[in-house]
């Protein structure tokens, strides 16, 4: 248990097959599966530039990339040169042996900066093969087993192909004459998790959403942007001029302090009053106190002021808590405050088999944000807003004649336009098609599969939470509803001021060896070390092997080890190891953590 950081890293299992030690060069997968050239497409300068024709001003002069567009003259090429893509993925995400190579920044930074953007271009071969060696023997893979960060997902394999799918054909969501089928699809998908959610879903005769309705969009951060631009139009709905400015000056948000950020970045972006947010207080878990709650409307009113929104948070980013959604709602209802859910993390419950019932009252929402790249195992980006009522949507619609238009014969009072245009209901214009990757991940796994995942990641914080009970050095700090772990290396007898700094410090040695990597915050003003658990194939014990190496890190830190001097920066590019210059410790600290002259020695550099 207090063995070395790199001795205690063989505990972890890795994503490759034992049998092959060697993580596969960064060019290989490339190299072996894209045949240089193939054809005539790809390399410049085995590319004779088309022929300009008379008095074509637009012909190209000199070399050119001839065939860099995807059409069908190019089709066979880029099925070869995503092939090679694809293989080579394949061979890395087998061979994966640490959730980040731990190559220092200012090695990366440099290496960023080396790259040429302004020089002639090297074909699609070349620069795929520079860039794999750049960017992918340099990411932080979200699916090894020692990646237990932050809110990313392992992502489901129906859902990446589907990406593919979207990237090449290119669809765009905004417009029905855009897109087609997919427009219909994505509405399909915002009616089937409205159905989920509780919402009552229906259609018109001209197929307009009747009951719930909603939109995916590019996360959390802009879903519950939107949720307040709706409830701030709805708050200020038919007041113009002064009136206006002086209501929106007195609209409240409340939430409490665990809600995400993006609740009190948005209030700042629609341009409420800087004390428009107002922090509701929590039980001792966290989760909002609806008592408290009650006294906040009730000062609110009082001073004159308006409740624009009550945000519940099904699930905080942090502690994995739900506010008590029932009790919420019905405070919300009786002051005509706009009740909105956070769900971005806590969504997968819509289909978990035994943990629906933690969402109860989340039917009674006004809007509900969802992040489909949380917890349905989505690819980034893939999230949505849904409201419960089609008229909330419309709140921020425009209408753009050369787009979508509001009617179709663009005479006011005309025929209502009848196509199902997307971009009514966006914040955003030109949109992804992301909505495909959702429905070919419920049409391949089904529902109650993607449900089966949920289950099991929530189930393995549970056997963690236990695993940890009693645990003589590492200390839970928090329960969850949800799948995170949040803790301290805190055995008995050091001192609360040296494990508040042994937080980063630990986080950042996990971070630059690679080994594992794991997350830091604050709660209850104190600093602790956070586990997400958002990867339903970890094992207890690869969660066992991470907190290892957290044991190994923090005895190595209080052994005396220098994490940062004044004379090394944090991102050490060059050993990027607990210890340096090659120099091990031999033992655990020999009088136990928290004793003896090496405890102190790094309280600095916190
Ligand atoms: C992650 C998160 C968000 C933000 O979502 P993004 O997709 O990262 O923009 C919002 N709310 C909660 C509760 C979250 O956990």
């Amino acid at each position: 248990m207090s063995s070395p950081l790199p001795a205690a890293a063989t505990g972890l299992r890795s994503a490759a097959a034992p049998s092959s030690p060697e993580p596969p060069r960064a060019t290989s997968g490339v190299t072996s599966a894209v045949t240089p050239g193939a054809t005539s497409g790809a390399t410049p300068g085995a590319t004779p530039a088309p022929t300009p024709r008379d008095g074509d001003e637009r012909a190209p002069r000199g070399p050119v990339p001839g065939d860099a567009l995807l059409r069908g003259a190019t089709a066979a090429e880029y099925a070869r040169v995503t092939k090679g893509v694809v293989d080579d993925i394949a061979a890395r995400v087998a061979a994966v042996t640490q959730p980040f190579a731990g190559v220092g920044r200012a090695e990366l930074g440099e290496r960023t900066d080396a790259v040429d953007l302004d020089g002639p271009g090297i074909g699609t071969t070349e620069a795929l093969r520079e860039t794999a060696a750049l960017y992918a023997d340099n990411a932080v893979w979200f699916h090894h087993p020692a990646y237990a960060a932050h809110l990313n997902c392992p992502v489901a394999l129906p859902a990446v192909a589907a990406e593919a799918m979207l990237a090449a054909i290119n669809t765009s969501v905004d417009t029905y004459d855009q897109s087609g089928a997919a427009t219909l699809m994505e509405r399909r998908l915002v009616d089937w998790t409205a159905a989920r959610i509780g919402f009552p879903v229906g259609r018109d005769e001209r197929g307009e959403a009747a009951g719930a309705d909603g939109v995916f969009t590019s996360g959390g951060t802009q879903s519950n942007l939107q949720a307040m631009f709706l409830a701030r139009q709805r708050a200020l709905e038919d007041l113009r001029g002064t009136e206006r400015a002086v209501a929106q000056s007195r609209l409240r948000v409340l939430a409490t302090s665990a809600s995400h950020f993006s609740v009190a970045k948005s209030a700042l972006l629609l341009g409420l009053s800087e004390d428009a947010v107002i922090a509701v207080g929590v039980d001792d878990e966290g989760r909002m106190d609806p008592d408290a709650l009650g006294r906040a409307l009730t000062d609110v009113v009082r001073a004159g002021d308006i409740a624009m929104a009550v945000v519940a948070t099904g699930g905080t980013t942090d502690r994995g808590c739900i506010d008590p959604i029932r009790a919420i709602a019905d405070l919300a209802d009786a002051t005509g405050a706009w009740l909105h859910v956070d769900a971005a993390y806590g969504c997968g419950l819509l289909v978990s088999p035994t943990r629906r019932g933690k969402l109860a009252g989340i039917e009674r929402a006004r809007s509900v944000t969802v992040d489909y790249h949380k917890s349905f195992f989505q690819p980034v980006s893939s999230s949505a807003l849904i409201v419960r009522e089609a008229a909330d949507m419309a709140r921020g619609s425009w209408h753009a004649d050369y787009l979508n238009p509001a009617t179709e014969d663009h005479e006011p009072g005309g025929e209502p336009n009848p196509d199902p245009n997307q971009v009514d209901k966006s914040l955003q214009t030109t949109r992804r098609f992301d909505a495909l990757k959702l429905w070919v991940t419920l049409r391949a796994l089904g529902a109650d599969g993607v449900g089966q995942l949920v289950d099991a990641m929530c189930d393995l914080a549970q056997a963690v939470h236990a695993d940890l009970a009693g645990d003589p050095e590492l200390k839970l700090v928090a329960p969850t509803d949800l799948s995170t772990v949040l803790f301290r290396y805190e055995p008995d007898g050091l001192a609360p001021e040296r494990a508040d700094a042994l937080v980063p410090q630990v986080r950042r040695v996990l971070f630059d060896s690679g080994r594992a990597l794991v997350a830091k915050t604050v709660v209850d003003g104190r600093p602790c070390l956070k586990l997400t658990l958002l990867n339903p194939d970890m094992t207890l014990g690869d969660v066992r092997a991470v907190l290892d190496l957290v044991r190994s890190a923090a005895h190595g830190l209080l052994a005396g080890e220098e994490l940062v001097t004044p004379d090394v920066p944090p991102c050490r590019d060059t050993h990027p190891r607990l210890v340096r210059d090659g120099v091990r410790p031999d033992a655990p600290p020999a009088a136990g953590p928290g004793a003896g002259p090496a405890a102190g020695r790094n309280e600095g550099s916190a």
